[in-house]
């Protein structure tokens, strides 16, 4: 049996209402579930992941959401206004929705990642404690490193946009070794000043052998204003002994 008009705008108010609310549960437990593993986290590395990694994608999640739920919620209410109405109602609605979640995307692309940025060189450059003393660690510098980087890992961070951080505990001799990838981590751009520019790909130019330096190129690309940039590196001799470093050279 059909429905009469009434039934179905009764039933589609409490529907409505039912979804906003499902709506708004699941954002939670969405950002909830983040921020949990945020806080319970203890190694400023974990977190520095977590938040390179999910923390926007997290708060496009909660901001679908929470649009989904005022949507529903605001038209939840249609019985004081009729069925024509609904139809006009619902294509604001949508425009208004819309326009929001275009807004908030922007927002979390070009404007939070400084505040990110921010955050993640502080756990980047937070003292370690070490395990075995308690007490805080060293940083050591790109030339100090390398002893206790393998030859892998000395290759990784000269063409692969890879950073190692070393951290000794210098009473013990403990280490602690971070890995940091290029690709994962944007840096501000030249030309629109946005943090949306990363490595795209390498290109070794010229092997290194034990006489001489390599060359490397690195294809860099804006995610904002699409602005590209190739830079020279030097690749340090295969030398273990040798002091490694990709330095900057003059752009191209
Ligand atoms: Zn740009």
């Amino acid at each position: 049996m059909l429905e009469t008009p009434l039934e179905f705008i009764e039933s589609w108010d409490q529907w409505a209402k039912i979804i906003a609310l499902a709506s708004i549960v699941l954002g939670l437990i969405v950002f909830l579930r983040y921020w949990l593993t945020y806080a319970m986290s203890k190694d400023p590395k974990a977190k520095y992941d977590l938040i390179n990694m999910k923390e926007i994608s997290t708060l496009k999640s909660l901001s679908v959401f929470i649009i989904i739920a005022l949507a529903f919620f605001a038209n939840s209410f249609i019985d004081e206004i009729g069925m024509a109405w609904m139809v006009i109602r619902s294509f604001v609605t949508i425009c208004l929705s819309v326009i929001l979640g275009v807004i908030i995307s922007n927002m979390l692309k070009f404007y939070y990642p400084f505040y990110v940025e921010k955050r993640l060189k502080k756990l980047r450059y937070k003292p370690r404690v070490s395990p075995k003393t308690g007490k805080a660690m060293k940083l050591l510098s790109e030339e100090e490193e390398d002893v206790y980087l393998d030859e892998g890992m000395q290759a990784e961070e000269n063409v692969f946009s890879i950073d190692y951080d070393v951290w000794v505990d210098e009473e013990t001799g403990f280490t602690k070794i971070e890995k940091y990838s290029g690709h994962l981590h944007a840096q501000q751009c030249p030309e629109c000043n946005y943090q949306t520019f990363k490595v795209d790909r390498e290109e070794i130019l010229a092997q290194p052998t034990e006489l001489e330096e390599g060359e490397l190129m690195k294809y860099f690309e804006c995610n904002y204003c699409g602005h590209k940039e190739s830079r020279r590196f030097r690749v340090s001799k295969m030398k273990p002994t040798e002091s490694s470093g990709t330095e900057p050279a003059p752009a191209v």
